[in-house]
C-alpha cells in the first residue's frame, strides 16, 4: 500500500508505532532524566532495531526519534553542536528500518520554553522548531507529528512551522487534567488546531488509555478532521493521573506496565470512538503494537500451525495446560 498519510487515513485506520525513549532507556541507550535522543548518533543500531520491531509488529508509520532533539535540550547534555547530525540521523534510521509502504513522520515536541502571552518566547519556540524541521527535511519525511504539547498555544506554533513545509501535519496534546495548561478543553483545543490547518488532531503521552479515551471522545465530537490517540502503556490512577508525575517516573516504571491485551482493548475502544490514527507512546513496545494490530485486523501473519499434543508434551505450554485456568 502506498499513498500519503491523508490517503491512508481516508482508506481506514492507520496504526502508528510505540514509544522510543523509555524503551531505549530500559535497554541502557538513553539517560533517564534529560531523555534526549543522542542515541541516533551514538547507538544507531539500537534505534534501528526498535524501529524494525515496530514495523514487524504491524506499525504503518515510524515516527523519527527527535523528541527533545532541539538546540536547548541538547545543550543540557553538551550536544548542541550536533543538532543537525542528530535530527538527520533520526530520519535516515527510520527510513532504513521501514518497509516500502512504511511512512516516516518527522517530529517536533514541547520545548518547555513557551510562555503564554510572550512574543519573545513564541519566537524562540518557532526558532527551535524551524531548525529541527529544516534538518529533518534535508533527509525527507512524509508528514509531521507535532506532539506532547501541554499548551495549545505552543502546539499552534509547532503546527505553523510544520505547515510551512507544505506537508500534512498531525498535532497531539498531552493532558495533565481536564484542560490544557492554557485552559482549553480537549474539544476547544481540537477545534483551534483544526481551524489552524491541522490534518489530524489528538492526544499522546502522559495519560494511559483509561484517561485518554474520554479526551479522544471529546475531540472526536468537536472536529471533522482525523483524530489520533497514542497513550502511554503505564497504568495511571486518580492519585497519579498522568505517568510523568507518578512515583515510578522516570526509571522505576516496570510495575506500572500495561499488558498487551490492555493496549489491544484500547485499540478496539479507540476505533469504536471513531479514532483514525491509533498508536502508543511511552511504555508501548512491540508486543503491545502487535496485539493492537491483531485487534484492528492488521496483524502480519507470522504465526505457524502448531500440533498440540497433551499426551506427548513438547513444551511447558502443553505440559502444564491442565493446571491453568481457561478464563484468561
Ligand atoms: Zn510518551
Amino acid at each position: 500500500m502506498t499513498g500519503s498519510i491523508l490517503d491512508r487515513l481516508e482508506e481506514g485506520i492507520v496504526l502508528g508505532d510505540g514509544g522510543y525513549l523509555l524503551a531505549l532507556e530500559n535497554r541502557g541507550y538513553v539517560q533517564a532524566g534529560p531523555f534526549t535522543p543522542e542515541v541516533t548518533i551514538e547507538h544507531p543500531n539500537a534505534l534501528l532495531a526498535l524501529h524494525q520491531e515496530f514495523v514487524h509488529a504491524g506499525a504503518e508509520v515510524l515516527q523519527v526519534l527527535t523528541f527533545y532533539a532541539s538546540e536547548n535540550k541538547l545543550a543540557q547534555i553538551g550536544y548542541s553542536g550536533r543538532l543537525g547530525d542528530i535530527n538527520r540521523a533520526a530520519v535516515q534510521i527510520a527510513r532504513e528500518a521501514g518497509g516500502e509502504s512504511t511512512l516516516v513522520a518527522g517530529d517536533i515536541c514541547l520545548t518547555w520554553k513557551y510562555e503564554e502571552g510572550s512574543a519573545a518566547a513564541a519566537d524562540e519556540c518557532r526558532r527551535l522548531f524551524d531548525s529541527q524541521i529544516g534538518f529533518q527535511m534535508e533527509k525527507g519525511v512524509d508528514f509531521f507529528i507535532c506532539e506532547t504539547f501541554l499548551h495549545v498555544g505552543e502546539a499552534l506554533l509547532g503546527l505553523e512551522c510544520a505547515r510551512s513545509t507544505g506537508l500534512p501535519a498531525m498535532v497531539t496534546l498531552a493532558f495533565e487534567g481536564p484542560n490544557t495548561r492554557d485552559g482549553k478543553t480537549p474539544a476547544e483545543a481540537a477545534k483551534m488546531l483544526e481551524g489552524a490547518g491541522a490534518d489530524v488532531v489528538g492526544a499522546n503521552c502522559w495519560q494511559d488509555p483509561g484517561f485518554m479515551l474520554p479526551v479522544l471522545e471529546q475531540m472526536r465530537g468537536a472536529v471533522d478532521c482525523h483524530v489520533a490517540a497514542q497513550p502511554v502503556a503505564y497504568r495511571c490512577t486518580e492519585e497519579e493521573p498522568f505517568f510523568t508525575r507518578s512515583k515510578g517516573f522516570p526509571d522505576k516504571l516496570d510495575s506500572y506496565k500495561l499488558t498487551r491485551y490492555e493496549m489491544g482493548d484500547f485499540a478496539a475502544r479507540a476505533r469504536d470512538l471513531g479514532a483514525n490514527y491509533i498508536g502508543g507512546c511511552c511504555g508501548c513496545e512491540g508486543s503491545h503494537i502487535r496485539q493492537m494490530a491483531r485487534v484492528l485486523g492488521k496483524a502480519p501473519s507470522e504465526e505457524r500451525e502448531w500440533s498440540v499434543s497433551l499426551d506427548n508434551p513438547q513444551s511447558a505450554t502443553e505440559a502444564y495446560k491442565h493446571l491453568r485456568s481457561e478464563s484468561d
